[in-house]
C-alpha cells in the first residue's frame, strides 16, 4: 500500500505500471484484506481497536492518496469508500475524542475528493451509472454510520464537548451529494433513498443547527425539496422519515423564535403546512399509518407558523360551511397563539384523526383536484399538463411557458406543483390544470387584438396568460378588490413579462369585480377566478356578440364551472362543465376579515 504516488511526476513509466490490470487488482485484494481486518476488529476489544486506529493513521493517509489517484477506476473507488464505511460502523464507536477528529478529518479529505472528480462530470462510461450510484450509497451509508457515533459512544471517556461536529462533517458531505443526487434523480433508486433519508431524518433530530448555519438559502430549498418528494413518491417509511425530518426543523424554528434569531430561511418550512394540510384534508391519501407522525408534525408547524394556520383555516372556511364548524372547533381546541409542549401535541394528535374523518368525508364529494401534473421546474410542469391532455393547443402551451408560475408565488420549493396555493388575503392561485381549463375553454376568444377581462385576477398569472393570447393590438384586463394583491400582481408580471406593460396590453385595476369593468367594455372574453353565487347577470352584459364569459358559479356546498355565450339578440347560452370548488366572489371587508386582517375601509 506504501505507492508513494506523489513521486508520480518523475517517471512516467512506473505510472503507467499502476494502471495495469495486475497491479490494479493486487491494490483491490490489499484494500479488501484490509476491510477484513476492520470487520473483525467489531470483535476486539476497545484497547485493541485504540491501538489497531494508532497504528493505520499512517496507512489511511496512504489509501487517500490512492483514492485521489485512482479516482476514475470504479472499482477502486467502491472499495476505498467501502472500507470508509466499515471504519465508521466498526471502528468510529471506540475512539476517543483525538482519534474521533483524526477519523473525520480524513473523511472530510475522502469527501474532497470525491467531489473533486465527480462535479459537472456529464459523461461517464457505460454502465458508470450504477457504480456511480453504488458509490453515493456508500458514501451515504458512511455518514449514516458517523452519526451512530452520537447514540453508542465506547470509548473510555466521558467528556460532553467534542471539539468537531459530527454534524459539520455530515453536512459537509450532504452539500456534496445533494446536486449529484439532485440532477442524477438518485432518490428513485430505493436503496440510496432509505439511505438518503435515514441520513437526513437522524441529521436533523440531532444537528439542526448545523443545516440552518451552512447551507445556504439555496441548498436549504434544494434540500427542502428533497423531503418534498419523499412525501410525495414513497412509501410509509420514507414518509415517516419526511415527517420526522420536518418536525425537528420546526422544533429548531420554534426555538429561534424564541431566541428573536430568526433568518431568511426560517420562513421556507412554513409552506409545509399548508401542503400537510391540504393533503390530510383535501386529498383522498389515506396515510392511517402515519397518523401520530403527521399529526404531530402538523401541530409542531402550527407552534411555528400559527398565523400561516389562521390563514388557512380561513381559506378552508370559504370552501365550505360545514368544513368551517369543524375547523372553528380544532380552532377553539389550538388557541391563538399555541405554546408547543409535548402535552398539547398528544392531545392534538388524539382529536386530529376524528377532525381528519369528518373533513374527508365532506371533501371527498367537492373535490375534483387531481394533482397529476407537477413538476420540479416550470417547463416540466407545463410538459406534464400538455401531455396529460389539460393543455391541448400548442398556443396555450406557449402563452404559459412564457408566464414561469415560479414568478407568481413565493414558494420555495413546490411553485411548480398542480394544486392551489396561498397568496396571502385567504385566497389562493388557483391550480395550473384549472388555468389550463380557463384558456382552452376560451381560446376562440383569445386571439390577437381581442380584448379580455380577468375578474379576480389574484396572482396575477391568467391574465399574463391572456395578455399573451391576445398580443399583438388586443388588451387584457385583471381586477381584483384587495388593493395588496393588484400591487403584487403587477411586480409578479413584471418579473419576466415586462413587454406586456409596455406595450399596453395588459392592465391591473383595484375594483369590486361583481360590476365588471364597464370603462372598457364589451369584451371578447371574460374569465372569472371566484365563485359567483349565481348568474352574473352583469358580466354577462358586458360580453360582446359572440362573447364567451367562464365562471365557477353555485355555493360553497356546490359549485359548478359554467359558459355563457352571448347569441345576437343579447340573450345567452349557457353550459355547465364540471364540479369545482373556488373562493367566493365577495366583499373586500368579508375577505379582510377571513383573512384575519382587520382594517378599516
Ligand atoms: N386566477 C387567480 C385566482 C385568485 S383567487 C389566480 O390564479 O391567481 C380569486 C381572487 O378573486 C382573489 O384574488 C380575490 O381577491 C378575488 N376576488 C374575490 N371577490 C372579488 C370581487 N368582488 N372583486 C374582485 N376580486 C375579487
Amino acid at each position: 500500500i506504501k505507492l508513494n504516488t506523489s513521486n508520480k511526476t518523475h517517471c512516467t513509466n512506473a505510472l503507467q505500471t499502476f494502471y495495469t490490470e495486475n497491479v490494479l487488482s493486487q491494490i483491490s485484494t490489499l484494500i479488501n484484506s484490509y476491510c477484513g481486518l476492520i470487520e473483525g476488529g467489531s470483535r476486539c476489544s476497545s484497547e485493541q481497536i485504540t491501538y489497531l486506529f494508532e497504528h493505520s493513521q499512517q496507512t489511511l493517509q496512504y489509501i487517500l492518496d490512492l483514492f485521489d489517484f485512482y479516482h476514475n477506476y470504479c472499482d477502486q473507488v467502491q472499495i476505498i469508500l467501502e472500507l470508509f464505511s466499515l471504519y465508521a460502523e466498526h471502528v468510529l464507536v471506540y475512539l476517543n475524542q483525538n482519534h474521533t477528529k483524526a477519523f473525520y478529518t480524513y473523511v472530510l479529505r475522502l469527501l474532497e475528493i470525491f467531489t473533486k472528480c465527480n462535479y459537472g462530470k456529464k459523461t461517464r462510461e457505460v454502465n458508470a451509472d450504477e457504480d456511480f450510484n453504488a458509490h453515493i450509497y456508500t458514501l451515504l451509508n458512511c455518514l449514516n454510520h458517523l452519526l451512530a457515533k452520537d447514540f453508542i459512544d465506547f470509548s473510555n471517556e466521558n467528556s460532553s464537548n467534542p471539539e468537531v461536529n459530527v454534524g459539520d462533517v455530515i453536512l459537509y458531505g450532504l452539500i456534496i451529494c445533494l446536486p449529484l443526487i439532485q440532477s442524477d434523480n438518485l432518490l428513485k433508486i430505493p436503496s440510496i433513498s432509505l439511505c438518503y433519508y435515514k441520513l437526513v431524518s437522524s441529521l436533523c433530530e440531532q444537528h439542526s443547527e448545523c443545516l440552518f448555519r451552512l447551507l445556504n438559502q439555496d441548498q436549504y430549498s434544494i434540500f427542502l425539496s428533497t423531503i418534498k418528494s419523499g412525501l410525495d413518491n414513497y412509501d410509509n417509511e420514507i414518509c415517516k422519515m419526511c415527517l420526522e425530518t420536518i418536525q425537528s426543523l420546526a422544533l429548531y424554528t420554534i426555538k429561534q423564535q424564541k431566541l428573536n434569531q430568526t433568518n431568511e430561511k426560517s420562513k421556507y418550512l412554513e409552506h409545509f403546512l399548508d401542503y400537510l394540510l391540504q393533503e390530510t384534508v383535501i386529498t383522498t391519501t389515506t396515510l392511517s399509518d402515519l397518523f401520530d407522525t403527521l399529526a404531530g408534525t402538523i401541530y409542531t408547524l402550527i407552534c411555528a407558523y400559527s398565523n400561516q394556520f389562521y390563514q388557512f383555516l380561513g381559506q378552508m372556511k370559504q370552501y365550505d360551511e360545514n368544513l368551517s364548524i369543524i375547523i372553528d372547533k380544532l380552532a377553539n381546541d389550538i388557541g391563538q397563539k399555541p405554546d408547543y409542549n409535548r402535552k398539547a401535541k398528544l392531545s392534538f394528535t388524539v382529536k386530529f384523526e376524528s377532525i381528519f374523518y369528518q373533513s374527508y368525508r365532506i371533501v371527498a364529494f367537492n373535490s375534483n383536484m387531481a394533482w397529476r401534473s407537477s413538476g420540479v421546474s416550470h417547463q416540466e410542469l407545463i410538459e406534464n399538463l400538455y401531455r396529460n391532455g389539460l393543455i391541448k393547443s400548442q398556443r396555450i402551451k406557449e402563452a404559459m411557458l412564457r408566464t414561469d408560475r415560479g414568478d407568481f408565488t413565493d414558494r420555495t420549493f413546490d411553485a411548480y406543483d398542480d394544486r392551489p396555493q396561498p397568496i396571502g388575503y385567504a385566497v389562493t392561485i388557483s391550480a395550473p390544470h384549472m388555468h389550463c381549463f380557463g384558456l382552452e375553454i376560451l381560446k376562440d376568444q383569445l386571439k390577437p387584438g381581442a380584448k379580455v377581462l380577468d375578474v379576480g385576477s389574484g396572482s396575477g398569472y391568467l391574465t399574463a396568460c391572456m395578455a399573451r393570447l391576445v398580443h399583438p393590438g388586443g388588451k387584457a384586463i385583471g381586477v381584483d378588490h384587495i388593493q395588496e394583491l393588484v400591487d403584487k400582481s403587477i411586480v409578479n408580471i413584471k418579473k419576466n413579462n415586462k413587454d406586456l406593460f409596455d406595450e399596453g396590453i395588459i392592465e391591473i385595476h383595484k375594483s369590486d369585480g361583481r360590476q365588471g369593468y364597464a370603462t372598457e367594455a364589451p369584451y371578447d372574453a371574460i374569465h372569472v377566478g371566484a365563485a359567483a353565487p349565481d348568474t352574473p347577470h352583469e358580466l354577462i352584459r358586458q360580453l360582446k356578440v359572440g362573447g364567451r364569459l367562464v365562471s365557477p358559479v353555485g355555493s360553497t356546498f356546490g359549485q359548478e364551472m359554467i359558459t355563457y355565450d352571448k347569441k345576437a339578440d343579447g340573450s345567452y347560452e349557457e353550459k355547465r362543465h364540471m364540479g369545482v370548488m373556488y373562493v367566493p366572489l365577495t366583499d373586500e371587508k368579508q375577505q379582510y376579515a377571513s383573512a384575519g386582517i382587520r382594517k378599516d375601509l
